[in-house]
């Protein structure tokens, strides 16, 4: 059979195989996979109309292009699959416990707090924790580690419930976007003198799309024209129909500044777990779970608060969250003191990570030191592929041109004293649009200090540092003055984005718009030998100025576009403008075509301001 070709180059020919490749996988790659020449597959596709080079990433699409041509079938792993191949090749699973129903034992349940703003749901989580631990623990917890646990009772049984201690639905979605579910309940706070509102039912669509019971806390019933019945009243729109109007929420009314019926809601907590889920997990295994809060502390380096979802987290475990791996060398619980083991549903504060995690992302434990670096390392260039792919505009030669002349792009690295913050950070500043001409771009983004490795990325690049909260450390200050590398220190996320902001519309190109000056009427027409012709006018309205643009109009029709008013001259004296009323003889260049009753319009472009 003849091999296939595309534009004269003779392609490799698969049977239909299967090519499994990763997202962001270059042409080498992919002719390695299938022992090709990846010059010739660059070839394929340089006729195929897209331009890359054999070791740049490519989109999926045009791998799978390219397959198709190719007669291969090529899939295309999504990072999830990949990430569960890599633990697989290390023989982890992650996310399932192992292990028989015998193995499993009851474990807390694990509570975010949403809600609309200013509805008191930092005040409910600072009088829980303030209340049921001060109770148990002289000290009270003194530490915000991003996650605590209290301890409650419910019918004569001791038991315990984890609180996330960031309050809002951002962190919860961020960690579910990552594919890590760290909530087994939500409590919706609403206050009961302000009733449902946008974020109220924000909060609820988030906690119904992940499938997580509410409970409904109605807060401020201490405040005059509190009305807690109402809020039970509009809820039920929502899907939420409380209990004693036959439905399966509960609704509890507190208030969290007063600290009225708190038991009560811990009560609901419980008896909605106990009623809509089996919260069990086997705490005999190397613990797994996720990591809620990350940053980088002066003294003891990297922090990641981490929330045990299986399995028992102990010192001296190797470790790896995300792309972040290390050793626990020590654990702190919410009170600031060690803890040696954390049981499933604890969360508790490690330090021995030698890079800080980002927040949402997956931990476990692995065998030995070795393993949790490989996974590491692994994940991190698996991520710097991607965002590589991502990043690279597909270039095809149509666009090719317009591609060169419009791609105006700020690019940024960003560095922040913790991973929530240098997030939250590029999210916003993603968020700036000054409409297409422009790109934002971030390139790197990490926590910690600015070092050499970022500014020789930004010299690389052309780019602009943000250090959030963070400074340049060592010999990174010094190369990037001698390098002209622009660092800029912010320590308020407004400012940076305002500055961001500015500095984008800086870089739009300016917008011209046509002014009209004025119209001449052609009266007569002279044709000189040395001139060419001359149009002898009447100007009928606004100002006829030399070197303006011209267009020439006749019986309503625009005859000529883009002219330019050569000379002009007011009987024999060269002018520079004549107005309305007054006559003038005027040539456009070498635009000949002038006749009598000829309408001549002038123009001139200016730069329009940009709001
Ligand atoms: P968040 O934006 O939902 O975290 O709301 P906050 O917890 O910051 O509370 C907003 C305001 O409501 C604060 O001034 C609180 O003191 C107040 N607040 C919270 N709970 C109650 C309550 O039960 N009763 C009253 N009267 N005020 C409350």
């Amino acid at each position: 059979m003849q091999a296939p070709s595309v534009g004269g180059v003779r392609l490799p020919k698969g049977k239909g195989e299967t090519v499994r490749l990763p997202r962001g996988a270059s042409l080498t790659d992919f002719a390695e996979k299938i022992d090709a020449n990846p010059a010739s597959l660059v070839q394929v596709l340089f006729h195929l109309g897209e331009m890359v080079t054999a070791t740049q990433s490519v989109s999926d699409d045009v791998l799978e292009l390219l397959g198709g041509e190719m007669n291969y079938d090529v899939q295309v792993v999504s990072p999830e699959e990949e990430d569960r191949e890599l633990l697989e090749s290390f023989s982890i699973s992650y996310g399932s416990d192992e292990g028989d129903d015998d193995d499993l034992a009851a474990r807390p349940p694990v509570v975010t707090v949403m809600g609309h703003v200013d509805h008191g749901k930092t005040r409910l989580l600072d009088t829980i924790r303030k209340t049921k631990v001060a109770e148990a623990e002289a000290g009270g917890i003194t530490q915000h580690i991003g996650a605590y646990q209290v301890d409650t009772e419910l019918e004569g049984v001791d038991r315990k419930i984890t609180f996330i201690d960031t309050p809002g639905h951002e962190a919860f979605t961020a960690m579910r976007a990552r594919g890590a579910k760290s909530t087994d309940i939500a409590v919706i706070v609403v206050a009961a003198d302000d009733g449902v509102m946008p974020q109220t039912i924000e909060a609820i669509n988030h906690a119904q799309a992940a499938d997580v019971p509410i409970v409904v806390a109605v807060n401020k019933i201490d405040k005059e024209g509190a009305n807690p019945q109402k809020i039970r009243q509009q809820l039920t729109e929502y899907g939420l129909v409380a209990e004693e109007y036959g439905g399966d929420t509960m609704f509890v009314d507190i208030s969290a500044r007063q600290n009225i019926n708190i038991e009560g809601l811990l009560e609901a907590v419980l008896l909605t777990a106990d009623a809509s889920l089996d919260l069990r997990a086997n705490p005999d295994m190397e613990a797994q779970g996720v990591a809620i809060e990350a940053h980088l502390d002066r003294g003891r380096g990297p922090v990641a608060t981490v929330l045990v979802q299986r399995g028992t987290l102990r010192v001296g475990d190797s470790v790896v969250a995300g792309d972040a791996s290390g050793r626990v060398r020590r654990m702190l619980d919410e009170f600031g003191e060690d803890v040696k083991e954390a049981l499933p549903s604890r969360p508790v504060q490690v330090i021995g990570f030698t890079s800080v995690p980002g927040a949402g992302d997956t931990f476990l434990v692995v065998d030995e030191d070795r393993v949790a670096r490989q996974i590491a390392d692994r994940r991190r260039a698996r991520e710097r592929n991607a965002q590589l792919a991502s990043r690279r505009k597909r270039v095809s030669l149509e666009d090719l041109d317009a591609a060169l002349k419009e791609t105006n792009e700020l690019n940024l690295i960003i560095k922040g004293d913790n991973s929530g913050t240098v997030e939250a950070l590029e999210d916003a500043l993603m968020k700036i649009d000054v409409g297409e001409e422009v790109q934002l771009r971030v390139l790197h983004r990490g926590v910690g200090a600015i070092t050499e490795g970022d500014i020789n990325l930004a010299i690389a690049s052309d780019v602009i540092v943000l250090g959030f909260n963070v400074r340049a450390e060592g010999k990174a200050t010094e190369l990037a003055t001698r390098e002209g590398i622009d660092i800029r220190y912010y320590s308020v996320i407004y400012q940076a984005i305002d500055e961001i902001e500015q500095a984008l519309k800086g870089m739009l190109k300016p917008i011209y718009e046509e002014v009209e000056l004025g119209t001449a009427e052609v009266r007569e027409v002279f044709r000189s030998s040395r001139v060419g012709t001359i149009a002898g006018c009447l100007v009928t309205d606004g100002i006829i100025r030399r070197n303006a643009k011209a267009r020439l109009v006749r019986d309503g029709a625009v005859v000529a576009e883009s002219l330019t008013v050569n000379s002009l001259k007011r009987f024999k004296d060269d002018a520079t403008e004549v107005r309305d009323g007054y006559e003038c003889g005027l040539t456009l260049g070498s635009f000949n075509d002038i006749k009598v009753d000829d309408k001549i319009m002038t123009y001139e472009m200016r730069e329009k301001p940009r709001e």
